[in-house]
């Protein structure tokens, strides 16, 4: 008996296998394309390009709900006889198949519709200041996303199926739980540090060449220990990574003359993601799991890279000389502490993009308050504007006087991409925790990191982290390395000690 039913598996084993390989290759062309339209192409081939990806994606989601494919993870499902990769890889499958299935193919059409005209209406209200241009549509949005929420399923609220869309089995209670603690620790944190910070340095108003600033990202990628032989460095006005294939990873930077620390800390960023994407091993790359398993994990390497790395004061003293180097004359009088103080300089701001490392998850738990509300119909679209004003202010303590300075900054709704923010918080929180796992397993970093060596590092992260691919979920494999649920804790120690040193403040 057992015998058969281990013939059946293998056999329905050897049938997915050339479908899964079938759905990596649709998915690494449509990446090439994707890459390539925000990267290389003339804009001239924009619209036919956006056209292909769309029918590239549509292609991708007829394979992917192949009734073959069910079939076969049906009698996978029943049988004990599959090694642990092989489960993990049904279960992952069967979830995305599932989810898949689920949404009917109108409300698909009707969705890439409606955010394909989005972004147009949401690009002029913001140019003209104006949320009446924008509203109809979104709330359009916000009403198919509802049907989204209910065609996928959820027990408690339908934030949580959305939310499960970046961050597989999170929810939305959790979630707001640990927003909740979060919140609580910075709003008494921002008064003091902003406080004590002082007028904004001179030498950050300086211009920096930016074929320069190219080259210094192209030298610490490097560094960091991204390899160039499997990967590439280039600009884009939106900093992104993406993995193409097996063996060819994409990075991003961007660079402003008037503005240095951007360009340095979204290459230490995309850096972050780069490297994890590099450390998915490549025998998984064909199954469901040879991938990150969630928006917030992947979050977690470029926060970890971009600020517990980047940002603290070891590494900023290795990378001073290597800027002066280039930069003798505008840089030539910065000492290591000004540099440091610079690097980390905390302000209320109105814009998400631009907040510094203290402020920025107050902007983001105020995005995460007014989708839940949106979603469940605790506001309409129409209040959106006024609430998030009111938030800014208690989150933050600024109005904004406009709202293109508030409720339009942001392009994810237009994209209908509700759910997604907060995982940008869970990857800081994320990040904190698993920086104090290894410093807990590795002792302390900083004498290396002064000398720009992280590869002992990388290499926790490596068997931690990167190399786990997709065999368990996100908040699974964080409880299993870092040994205890996740919770904001460890992110609000790290950054108490950090700006009490950087404010000269105990807090
Ligand atoms: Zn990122």
């Amino acid at each position: 008996m057992i015998g058969t039913v281990t013939v059946g598996a293998m056999d329905a084993w050897d049938r997915l296998l050339p479908k899964l390989r079938e759905l990596r290759d649709l998915t690494s062309a449509t990446a090439l394309l994707y890459w390539d339209l925000h990267v290389m192409m003339p804009a001239g081939g924009s619209e036919s390009r956006v056209r292909s990806v769309a029918t590239m994606r549509g292609l991708l989601h007829q394979r992917l709900t192949d009734p073959a494919i069910g079939e076969a993870l049906e009698e996978l499902a029943s049988t004990g006889s599959l090694d642990e990769d092989r489960q993990a890889s049904v279960r992952v499958l069967a979830r995305d198949y599932d989810k898949a299935t689920r949404v009917p193919e109108e409300l698909v059409r009707e969705l890439a519709e409606a955010t394909g005209r989005a972004n147009g209406l949401w690009v002029e209200a913001r140019s003209k200041n104006d949320f009446s241009i924008f509203q109809p549509i979104l709330e359009r949005i916000v009403g198919l996303k509802k049907q989204e929420a209910d065609a996928v399923g959820y027990e408690d609220e339908p934030y949580d199926a959305l939310l499960d869309g970046y961050e597989p089995g999170m929810k939305t209670s959790e979630i707001a739980e640990m927003f909740e603690q979060l919140v609580a620790g910075l709003r008494e944190m921002v008064e003091p540090v902003v406080a004590a910070m002082g007028p904004r340095p001179e030498w950050l108003s300086a211009t920096f060449d930016p074929a320069q600033q190219l080259e210094f990202s192209q030298w610490l990628v490097e560094v960091l220990g991204f390899d160039t032989t499997s990967g590439r460095l280039d600009t884009s006005p939106h900093p992104f990574t993406m993995a193409v294939a097996g063996g060819d990873v994409r990075q991003t930077t961007r660079t402003d003359p008037n503005d240095l620390l951007m360009s340095i800390f979204a290459t230490m960023h995309e850096t972050g993601h780069a490297l994890y994407e590099q450390g998915i091993p490549e025998d998984l790359l064909d199954l469901p799991i040879g991938r990150v398993p969630s928006l917030g994990l992947h979050e977690s390497q470029s926060r970890l890279w971009e600020n517990q790395v980047g940002r603290s004061r070891p590494f900023c003293e290795f990378m001073l000389p290597h800027l002066k180097k280039r930069w003798s004359l505008e840089l030539g009088m910065l000492d290591p502490d000004e540099f440091y103080r610079s690097v980390n300089r905390a302000h209320r701001s109105l814009i998400r993009v631009t907040a510094d490392e203290l402020t920025y998850n107050l902007h983001l738990a105020l995005r995460f308050g007014l989708e839940r509300a949106l979603m469940n119909n605790e506001i309409t679209v129409s209040e959106l504007p006024a609430a998030w004003n009111d938030a800014m202010e208690t989150n933050i303590g600024i109005r904004p006087p406009s709202d293109d300075d508030g409720v339009l900054q942001d392009i994810h709704w237009s994209m209908g991409s509700i759910g997604y923010f907060p995982t940008y918080t869970l990857g800081t929180i994320y990040s904190a925790a698993l920086f104090a796992a290894a410093e807990r397993d590795l002792g302390p970093l900083d004498d290396e990191f002064r000398q720009g060596k992280t590869k002992r590092l990388l290499d926790w992260l490596r068997e931690k982290v990167h190399g786990r691919a997709y065999r368990l979920d996100a908040k699974d494999l964080m409880a299993e390395v870092t040994g205890a649920p996740v919770t904001a804790e460890p992110l609000l120690d790290y950054l108490r000690t950090k700006f009490s040193e950087v404010a000269g403040i105990s807090l």
